[in-house]
């Protein structure tokens, strides 16, 4: 059986969830991870076809891996993630010297290949094998796949229709990451609201949330990402309710034109989309809200154009996640769409979102300044601790703080991406 492996992961939390998933099925039948590829039995590539820039990292990535493959026959490959389709054909035609193809969560094939016991690790998705916390905040899958087909977007086609976890089986898998030193868990979907919709009892992301709350020693939890038209004013209350419950959303928009809205499938006209925000902003009128946008999508008009910064003046984000139209082979928007926006345009657009996002993130942020907020430290960058406040501010702190520890922090500083401040509570520092 190999000994050692390396695993590379580009993507999205879920990605690197998956990855955690495999090391720790990986770990469980004996093997050792190592950061150098030279030194592996295996190499895992686990890939992202989201945007073209992700899927050219795996490309060349595993061009290194072909080079230590004709120096070490033995060496296995494997690449898994949403590159990898339900056929394959392709990929092995292009990467011969690859051993296994693996969809995403079909670890299966990739057990074999290290002759690693499949059965005894719990199906599908492996309920019984827990990754290892490295350190105190943890994702946590919890629904997989997505229904939604949105036009842009390869997932659906890649990690199959929802499909969710049980409730029980969730809750034992955070408990053990809470008796193993994780204090906030990151609840992960691709539509996480979906959650439960295929479960026999249908219980819903608040019902969740509810359970999770129930683990004494797990301090938080949030959720991303969502989707509008799933995001219900029941899983609202109970975000509202539940005091571990982060008040943090993270809910795309993509458009601020119901025309671009209405040919990216997207399922919400602007107005629906509105009345989600305020529905979020009349329960927590201080929760943090991020969005998605994509601009240059086929046929954006400029005026189409104006109607999304219009929507980000107006609704002032936290943070804006914007990326240009890239067209994925296998969508609707790739078979049906031309991509006519040209480059240029994409990347001014791009540009001038960026520019509205840093004034109104910077314009946020700097009414926190004088504030107290909780932070969980979650590690140290460089000497400087780190940590998130509920709302999902990421704030650096000024001395020393114990990983782990939730602490109170005054922030004296805020720039458009981060804020900085100070432990209130001496007790809490190192
Ligand atoms: S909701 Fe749309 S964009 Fe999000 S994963 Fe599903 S298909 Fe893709």
């Amino acid at each position: 059986m190999p000994d050692r492996y390396y695993l590379w992961t580009v993507g999205c939390q879920m990605n690197k969830a998956d990855s955690e998933k495999l090391a720790a099925g990986f770990d469980r039948i004996g093997m050792t991870a190592t950061d150098r590829p030279e030194r592996a039995d295996i190499v895992v590539i686990n890939t992202c076809s989201v945007r073209q820039h992700a899927e050219d990292r795996a490309y060349s990535k595993l061009g290194r891996v072909k080079d230590l493959k004709k120096e070490r026959p033995g060496l296995k490959v494997a690449v898994m993630g949403c590159m990898v389709g339900l056929k394959t054909d392709d990929l092995e035609k292009r990467f011969p010297f690859v051993d296994v193809f693996a969809r995403p969560q079909q670890f299966d094939g990739i057990m074999q290949l290290v002759e690693g016991p499949t059965e005894d690790l719990g199906g599908e998705f492996w309920p019984s094998t827990y990754a290892i916390p490295e350190g105190p905040a943890a994702y946590v899958p919890v629904v997989h796949g997505c229904n939604k087909f949105c036009t842009y977007c390869i997932v659906p086609y890649r990690r199959g229709r929802e499909k969710s976890r049980q409730l029980d089986e969730i809750v034992r898998e955070v408990a053990y990451l809470a008796l193993h030193g994780v204090r906030e868990v990151t609840l992960l979907g691709q539509t996480v609201e979906a959650y439960g919709h295929d479960l026999a009892d249908q219980p819903d992301l608040g019902d969740l949330m509810r359970a999770l709350s129930e683990i004494e020693r797990l301090k938080r939890i949030r959720f991303l990402t969502s989707y509008p038209k799933d995001m219900t004013h029941r899983i609202l209350e109970a975000v509202a309710q539940l005091p571990k419950v982060m008040e943090s959303f993270s809910l795309p928009v993509q458009a601020g034109s119901d025309t671009i809205l209405e040919s990216m499938r997207r399922g919400y006209t602007k107005s629906e989309y509105l009345d989600k925000i305020a529905e979020v902003r009349d329960l927590m009128p201080h929760a943090g809200i991020t969005t998605d946008i994509i601009v240059g999508y086929p046929g954006e008009t400029d005026a189409q154009f104006e109607e999304t910064c219009a929507l980000l003046e107006d609704l002032r984000f936290d943070k804006v996640h914007v990326a240009a139209y890239s067209p994925r082979p296998g969508t609707i928007a790739f078979r049906k769409m031309e991509d006519d926006i040209p480059a240029a345009v994409k990347a001014a657009r791009l540009q001038r979102v960026e520019v509205v996002e840093a004034s109104i993130s910077l314009a946020i942020n700097e009414t926190y300044v004088g504030s107290t907020q909780e932070i969980l430290v979650e590690g140290v960058r460089g000497e400087q601790p780190f940590g998130r406040t509920r709302t999902g501010k990421l704030v650096h702190l000024d001395a020393p703080a114990r990983v782990g520890s939730l602490i109170d922090v005054r922030i004296d500083h805020a720039g458009p991406f981060s804020l900085r401040g100070a432990a209130v509570d001496s007790l809490a520092l190192a």
